[in-house]
């Protein structure tokens, strides 16, 4: 299986399947490609509904800074499961809605610390 790179339109291979196990709104398979011309992975097709994943109370808004950070603090996981993989450079946060895991109003950060 082969999809279009949104980025370069290069032909890409699947690179994996994976289900919601964050939240298991469904139980729909879905396939991701990685592009080997410019890097990126790649969720295709894209739900033409996909709306219908991220109910209404998909995300709550915190009411305060305070919250924010007490949110982004319980989202610190992901920090170090990145930076097991990621251990210099710079890295580009996608989609966290209002919970930052990779910095917050306290510890604004993108750059993972170098490992030793
Ligand atoms: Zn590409």
């Amino acid at each position: 299986m082969r999809a279009a790179c949104p980025r370069c339109r290069q032909q890409s291979p699947m690179h994996l399947s994976a289900k919601d196990w964050n939240r298991r709104i469904t139980d729909e398979t879905f396939d991701y490609y990685r592009c080997a011309a410019c890097g990126i992975v790649f969720l295709s097709p894209v739900p033409r509904d996909i709306g219908k994943y991220y109910p209404t109370a998909y995300y709550g808004i915190p009411a305060s800074i305070a919250d924010l950070v007490a949110v982004a603090e319980l989202e610190r996981y992901k920090i170090e499961l990145v930076q097991r993989y990621a251990t210099r450079g710079r890295l580009l946060e996608i989609g966290p809605a209002t919970a930052p895991s990779l910095g917050s109003p306290s510890r604004p950060a993108s750059t993972p610390s170098p490992s030793k």
